[in-house]
């Protein structure tokens, strides 16, 4: 683990440059949906049965609902398949950086050792809390 500034420094230029390889990504999951034909005589209706061979959908959040697709051919679903683990490397990338910049801002030292707090930053600062917490 590396923990001095100018190695963290690095790390964080390596991610940095990580996120420009990423390609086309997208937002959704990949499940298995059991089948249903629907035929009332068929194995399938049964409730404890698995249903037919399962189909393959690719499920999103559209407005707060779960909207799910079918895929029209299997170049169709490894398409989606490359783009929603682009979108889990993005997670990942973003991850590492935030978790690298917490090290950086921790470790960076303040500019120059001022002097303590006077009364009217204080006042100033207070209020300008205010005002953001206001908006
Ligand atoms: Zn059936």
């Amino acid at each position: 683990m590396p923990d001095s500034l100018p190695e963290l420094e690095a790390q964080r230029s390596k991610i940095l440059r990580q996120f420009s390889t990423l390609s086309d990504f997208r937002l959704g999951s990949i499940c298995a949906v059991p089948r249903r034909c629907g035929k009332p005589t068929c194995h399938c209706a049964k409730s404890n049965d698995p249903g037919h061979h399962p189909q393959l959908r690719l499920t999103r959040k559209v407005d707060g609902r779960t909207v799910a697709e079918s895929f029209a051919s299997p170049a169709a679903f490894r398409k989606a398949k490359t783009e929603i683990d682009e979108y889990h490397r993005l997670q990942n990338l973003t991850m590492q950086l935030v978790a690298v910049n917490e090290k950086i801002c921790r470790l960076r030292p303040v500019e120059s050792e001022s002097s303590p707090w006077t009364a009217e930053e204080k006042k100033r600062l207070r209020r300008s809390i205010r005002r953001s917490r206001e908006k």
